[in-house]
């Protein structure tokens, strides 16, 4: 077991033993310090050597930046010392030794462009400011599943080899299936609209979805997890609320249990807990707002996708995140609802930092011949997927949900420049491993 003490917890006074990777060497001459660093922070080694026995003042200095070494010895108090205390060895063992040429440095004193630090990540993550990213996303996604608790949703894992792609097209990936041809998922959208009309009534899933995006770009990978929600009985306003909670989930999660991950990333002052209830802007509202910019050369008319110009132009004017609700149903897809007083407007939203997309929602068409309709009007062939309608035919509540991309949200949080940055191992273009 792992029975030794941590730096950050290492007490004047105590024999402790210590162990991680040898940050730092300096020699001095009569005295040199070995840095050493594990997750809680480093500690400081001490080496006087005309004091010491040589064999292990040697050893202690000949070992390379970035090995794995454990130390035992006496810890006590010094002022000059990074953390206040130092460790004066009785032994000092080698566990693992580091080639002198790395491909990067993790004191962050080299720079390395991202490539290099992808195909390095191990290394990489030796860095605080990446390491905290990650810390980061992972209290993102344990406050999101504590906030779906509250909400009295289930969790689901849904598959990702298919048969058929969601909503079909150019972005899904074909794999070969013992002979057969079938796709990674783009989206659970369709298994999870089959939970709700199980009796369940809540899902959620945080999971992997794969799209063939024809553009690398700084915001789209081509695997990315997704955060989906689904709720029976419930209409894209309540959707809305739902997804407002649970991104203000995520922020405060943050702001409680992050303190020291935001200041290793230098956003103390700028990190703020979004502030409920989020503008919502209809999209005839969204394209007066954009047009009434002038960013663009080309004035937008109802009916248009938002362009990405659009979109920042937008976002900068209303400062804040917000919703785009009303969608035109033509640019909507088949399985959002439209409001059934006008069947040109659908009930989809897209919930949006002033940066970029997180999530796209809306009340689903929950009656079977419109849901069919709309499978044709898509260009789709309902009877490949009749395991879906055919559920609709046995008593499918009305229900709305929504779909957030978990790098997206920690880019914007943490004001990332690349969405690569907020996955481990990303998936584009080039990338195939690791
Ligand atoms: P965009 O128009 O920005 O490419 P989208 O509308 O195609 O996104 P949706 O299908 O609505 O994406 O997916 C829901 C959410 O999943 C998006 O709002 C976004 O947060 C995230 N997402 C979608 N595609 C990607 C991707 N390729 N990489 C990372 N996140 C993605
Ligand atoms: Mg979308």
């Amino acid at each position: 077991m792992d029975d030794r003490t941590y730096t950050a917890d290492a007490e004047p006074g105590e024999t402790v033993t210590v162990a991680g990777w040898v940050h730092e060497i300096r020699d001095l001459g009569g005295i040199a310090f070995l840095i050493l660093r594990d997750t809680t922070g480093k500690i400081q080694v001490k080496f006087e050597k005309d004091e010491m026995d040589d064999d292990l003042v040697e050893r202690g200095l000949a070992v390379h930046r970035e090995s794995v070494i454990s130390v035992t010895g006496a810890v006590e108090a010094e002022e000059r010392a990074p953390t206040g205390v130092e460790i004066t060895p009785d032994s000092l063992e080698v566990v693992a030794e580091a080639d002198p040429e790395l491909p990067l440095d993790p004191t962050g004193k080299v720079d390395a462009d991202l490539s290099t630090r992808l195909d390095n990540r191990t290394l990489d993550l030796r860095k605080p400011e990446v390491k905290a990213i990650f810390e980061v996303r992972s209290e993102v996604l344990r406050a999101v599943r504590e906030q779906f608790r509250a909400l009295d949703c289930t969790e689901f894992n849904t598959p990702k080899i298919v048969a058929t792609g969601t909503e079909g097209g150019t972005e899904l990936f074909p794999i070969t299936y013992f002979g057969r041809e079938a796709f990674m998922n783009q989206s659970p959208q369709l298994f999870k609209q089959l939970v709700v009309g199980s009796g369940v009534e809540r899902f959620f899933e945080i999971g992997p979805v794969f799209r063939a995006e024809e553009h690398n770009t700084p915001r789209h990978l081509n695997e990315a997890t997704m955060i989906d929600f689904e709720a029976a009985f419930f209409d894209h306003t309540e959707a809305m609320d739902a997804c407002e909670a649970v991104l203000t989930a995520a922020y405060e999660g943050v702001a409680e249990n992050c303190a020291e991950q935001l200041e290793t990333l230098d956003l103390v002052d700028e990190f703020e807990v979004p502030e409920s209830p989020f503008p919502r802007l209809t999209y005839e509202e969204a394209i007066e707002r954009i047009n009434a910019t002038g960013a663009l050369d080309e004035q937008l008319v109802w009916g248009d996708d938002l362009p990405t110009e659009g979109e920042h132009a937008l976002g900068e004017a209303v400062g804040e995140h917000y919703f785009i609700t009303d969608w035109p149903s033509d640019i909507k897809p088949f399985y959002i609802k439209d409001y059934d007083d006008d069947p040109d407007v659908s009930t989809g939203f897209d919930m949006m930092h002033p940066t970029m997309e997180l999530v796209s929602g809306g009340q689903r068409e929950h009656r079977y011949d419109h849901l069919v309709e709309g499978f044709e009007q898509q260009g789709l062939d309902p009877e490949q997927f009749e395991y879906y309608t055919e559920m609709f035919t046995y008593g499918m509540p009305p229900h709305a949900g929504w779909g957030l991309g978990v790098e997206r949200l920690i880019m914007t949080m943490l004001g990332l420049d690349n969405i690569r940055e907020a996955v481990l191992f990303p998936r584009d273009r080039q990338r195939l491993s690791p």
